[in-house]
């Protein structure tokens, strides 16, 4: 077990955290306190409740407290915050951890007269916490000076960039000493922050405390229907047509996986296989080949895919689909891990229709049809009233689902959608008429961000999925269908 002795912390600091109560570090301090205290930059994602808050002020507080300084005193560290509420709690926080080091803070936001703030200013603030409309007022009008600024930090960068500071901070960032500490913290992260991460912090050590659970809600999801004569042509066209990356595929077949691997390579895609009759070295290097980018594209089966833990997969195709519907959510929550969004495109053929039905049974609603490619082919829509087909088990162990804390598909699509030319009509596939159920575009439902108020566990539209664990599938399909029909 870790202690805070362990982390570094100097003894004003331990006796500190020692008076709140807290007899060991939380993952989120553990990890970000000695990267910190070492003068590392540092991506956090998590989110509020994590202990984030001690995980960026008390090595902050240490690296000032260690070099004291005489006379009038500049901004050494800048907080930013989104809303008044977190400013101000972020200041708190400050005062109990800082209480014995004698540094000064000052927390400003807006929607309060602003002379007690530039009168701390003028008096002198190791550390100024702040919204970012207030801040650049007061810049603006000459109050504010970032050219000391050491340590930054953005927190709930997510909510941040939700709520339009994006420029804000941009010219923030603009205006402080190039070289300074950056600790950025966000739960969730969208692609937004993956562009502020890369222009803001220089190699972070990056820590993630987000949840390990399937969080449907944020992948983006969409079936192709398409000969089974097709689908590879259909894939090569959607891997070069949106430039991805990092997508894993899966097919039901190790032979399946080879064959494919060796079309896309033709095709100018790197990609490799990976199955249980690789030898596990094989494995290991594709692995490690994926995760340094050097391929582009995994093909996998099920079983090979269990190992795989890799943070950016943008996209996860299912080339074929599962014949077990807890499969398709444990493929599909490969992506939109930590915290990110990801895109799940499925190919169904008239083979697999009963599949289909049997996945959107367990998932609540139809998954968004795309039509307009050249491939599309009706004839496998499910028919009206299908039902749902099953094979057998994938793993013949109980337990199989390995949902996990999946949640229930909610469709909280933010609308960036990336698919970008095509359109989505909603989802028809049968399973019992649930027309219309399918894209919900907007209302940046779903979002991780706020913490407080929670969207991210459970609020905001994501129930979980009924029989989470074990309880074996015939179970969640009956309340799932319950569930449906209310
Ligand atoms: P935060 O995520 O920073 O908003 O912190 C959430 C709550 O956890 C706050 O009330 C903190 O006082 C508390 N807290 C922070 N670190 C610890 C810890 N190591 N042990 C117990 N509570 C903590």
């Amino acid at each position: 077990m870790t202690t805070f002795e362990d982390l570094g912390l100097c003894d004003e600091l331990l006796d500190a955290v020692e008076d709140e109560g807290y007899t060991e570090p939380t993952p989120v301090q553990a990890q970000t306190i000695p990267a910190a205290l070492d003068g590392r930059d540092v991506l956090g994602v998590a989110q509020t409740g994590t202990g984030k808050t001690a995980a960026f002020t008390l090595p902050i507080l240490q690296h000032l407290s260690a070099e004291r300084i005489k006379g009038w005193r500049p901004i050494r560290a800048l907080i930013l915050s989104p809303t008044r509420e977190l400013a101000a709690q972020i200041g708190d926080r400050i005062k109990v951890y800082g209480g014995r080091l004698g540094l000064r803070h000052k927390v400003i936001f807006g929607g309060v007269g602003q002379r007690p703030q530039v009168d701390a200013l003028r008096r002198g603030v190791d550390i100024l916490v702040a919204t970012p409309g207030r801040l650049l007022d007061l810049e603006e009008q000459g109050h504010v000076d970032f050219r000391d600024v050491e340590h930054f930090v953005l927190d709930e960068a997510d909510r941040m960039l939700d709520m339009g500071f994006v420029h804000d901070i941009k010219r923030v960032i603009r205006m402080m000493p190039h070289k300074r500490q950056n600790l950025l913290f966000s739960a969730t992260m969208p692609a937004a922050v993956d562009d502020i991460v890369a222009e803001m912090l220089h190699r972070p050590v990056t820590v993630d405390v987000s949840p390990e659970e399937v969080t449907t809600d944020r992948i983006k999801q969409h079936v192709f229907f398409v000969k089974k004569a097709d689908k590879r042509r259909l894939l090569i066209q959607l891997i070069h047509e949106e430039g991805i990356r990092r997508a894993i595929v899966f097919t039901r077949t190790k032979h399946g996986a080879n064959r494919l691997a060796g079309q896309l390579e033709k095709e100018d895609i790197d990609a490799e296989a990976i199955h249980g009759n690789k030898s596990q070295t094989a494995r290991t290097k594709a692995l490690k080949d994926f995760k340094q980018g050097r391929v582009d594209v995994l093909v996998a089966t099920d079983i090979a895919s269990r190992g795989i833990d890799v943070d950016d997969i943008s996209h996860v195709f299912n080339y074929d689909l599962p014949n077990e519907p807890e499969v398709y959510v444990h493929r599909i929550g490969r992506t939109a891990r930590a915290g990110r969004e990801g895109v799940a495109y499925s190919f169904c053929d008239d083979s697999e229709s009963g599949y289909l039905v049997g996945i959107q049974r367990l998932l609540g609603e139809d998954i968004p049809v795309i039509e307009d490619h050249e491939f599309h082919f009706p004839a496998a829509v499910p028919k009206p009233g299908q039902k749902p087909s099953r094979g057998k088990p994938f793993s013949g162990k109980k337990g199989g689902g390995r949902g996990g804390g999946q949640r229930r598909h909610s469709f909280s699509d933010r609308g960036n959608d990336r698919g970008g030319h095509r359109r989505d009509s909603g989802g028809r596939g049968g399973g019992g008429g649930q027309r219309g159920g399918g894209y919900r575009g907007g209302g940046g439902g779903q979002r991780g961000g706020g913490g407080r108020g929670g969207g991210y566990r459970g609020g905001g539209g994501g129930q979980r999925s009924a029989g989470q664990r074990g309880g074996g599938g015939r179970k969640r399909r009956s309340n799932n269908s319950k569930q449906r029909r209310q």
